[in-house]
């Protein structure tokens, strides 16, 4: 909502290229704009100027709060009055005018209020007033709320679930020591770009906001908090955890086939050979290698090659689909698994050979086969991959197409 028409038809450019599955509504006055709220009932969030033709004294947060639409205002009267009066009105948030940067800052903040509601908040305080306020405010940023009184109901909820973000809200003096726990627990689990926590403190306890800051405690926010104050932090904290979640996915992820990539493999693959090996179960572990691969890129390029290695890796992802699937290099792939039953494992591995030698052709064109060397045994993760290379060689020696086991042998 814009009377100015070629700011608004910016403003619209712009939202069509970061949300570009939404639809978007421009309206000049006030009235277009009631008419568009009372028509459209699908309408999630509003960006709009505070002064309008038809309503100069903010009537349009008046009448966006009245049809519970999330709103950010674009403004360029800006005073500690009008200030107020948004915040009242309940606005998500407010940009002043002021060019490029604002456009951008006033762009961004539309697009997080359209993606909070799959964000999830958990709240923990024994405060009802706290909880009243902090809860209220995050309510019109659209997030996915949780409160908590008792933190031993929270570890409970943490099993089935782990939120993108926990606000520890000025717990009482007696609940403080359980948070000290609380915290110790979480950390041992979850790291702070896992989980991030904010806890909200009186000013005058320092000492004891440095102790939860030493316990993974991230970030915290005094008790007389502003509504920007909470919004902002929240901000920050959810950002910061979601790029390094991104980050973490690029650099366990095979950018072509989106399985894991080597790395991931070890890292992951240790961890599960140990606990086969403490808790004394029996694994497997499945070499495959794409046949003649060098002849399939010289007869049909490599971008037809590419492809050949994206339809194994996902038919093997789904042959495998609750084990540990990674491209171990070029046309080579690696499985680790808990073997329930050598014929089982055995089996699986037929029926991904044969659906590759039929499937290929039929899918993508492209005539190929693929060796397996299945083991069964070693006492390092390396040794049973010493021993599943072994035995895909020797499927390759036999004429290659086939699953070489280490059970068909003894
Ligand atoms: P063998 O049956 O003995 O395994 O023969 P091969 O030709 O498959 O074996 P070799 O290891 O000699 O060749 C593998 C080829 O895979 C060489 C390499 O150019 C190709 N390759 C590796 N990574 C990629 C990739 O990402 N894309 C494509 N198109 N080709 C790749
Ligand atoms: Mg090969
Ligand atoms: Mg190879």
């Amino acid at each position: 909502m814009e009377d100015q028409k070629s700011m608004a038809l910016l403003l619209r450019a712009r939202l069509l290229e970061c949300c570009p599955k939404f639809e978007i509504f421009l309206a000049h006055t006030f009235s277009e704009a009631k008419k568009i709220l009372e028509k459209e009932d699908s309408i999630q969030v509003c960006l709009t100027d505070l002064t309008l033709p038809d309503s100069s004294n903010y009537e349009i947060v008046d009448l966006l709060k009245s049809f519970k639409v999330a709103t950010v205002v674009f403004t360029g009267s800006y005073s500690e009055a009008v200030r107020h009066r948004v915040f009242d009105a309940h606005v998500a948030d407010y940009v002043i005018k002021d060019g490029q940067v604002s456009i951008d800052y006033a762009v961004s903040s539309v697009h997080s209020l359209l993606q909070n509601p799959e964000r999830t908040i958990w709240i923990l305080s024994d405060n009802i007033r706290s909880i009243h306020r902090t809860q209220g405010l995050l309510r019109i940023q659209r997030y996915q709320l949780k409160v908590f009184e008792d933190y031993i109901d929270l570890i409970r909820a943490l099993d089935d679930e782990v939120p993108d973000l926990l606000i520890i809200d000025r717990l009482s003096d007696e609940r403080k020591m359980s948070v000290y726990d609380l915290v110790r627990e979480i950390r041992t689990k979850y790291s702070d770009h896992d989980l991030p926590i904010i806890s909200i403190e009186k000013k005058n306890k320092i000492n004891q906001s440095i102790k939860l800051m030493k316990y993974g405690v991230g970030d915290l926010v005094s008790e007389n908090y502003s509504p920007e104050e909470l919004y902002l932090r929240v901000r920050k904290n959810l950002e910061q955890s979601q790029a390094y979640k991104d980050i973490k996915r690029i650099s366990e992820v095979d950018a072509l086939t989106q399985i894991y990539n080597r790395r991931a493999f070890f890292e992951k693959a240790e961890q599960m050979f140990e606990c086969y090996q403490n808790e004394k179960r029996k694994f497997f572990l499945i070499m495959v290698d794409i046949d003649h691969f060098k002849q399939v890129n010289d007869k049909y390029g490599h971008q037809i090659g590419d492809q050949a290695i994206i339809f194994t890796a996902t038919y093997l992802k789904s042959v495998f689909s609750n084990e540990l699937v990674a491209r171990f290099g070029g046309e080579e792939f690696i499985v680790l698994g808990e073997c329930d039953s050598v014929d089982k494992v055995s089996s699986l591995c037929e029926v991904f050979r044969q659906e590759i030698e039929v499937q290929s052709y039929a899918s993508i064109e492209v005539e190929f086969t693929v060796s397996q060397g299945v083991a069964f045994s070693g006492n390092s993760l390396d040794k049973a991959i010493a021993k599943a290379d072994e035995l895909l060689y020797e499927a390759k020696q036999a004429g290659r197409n086939q699953v070489v086991t280490e059970s068909q042998k003894r």
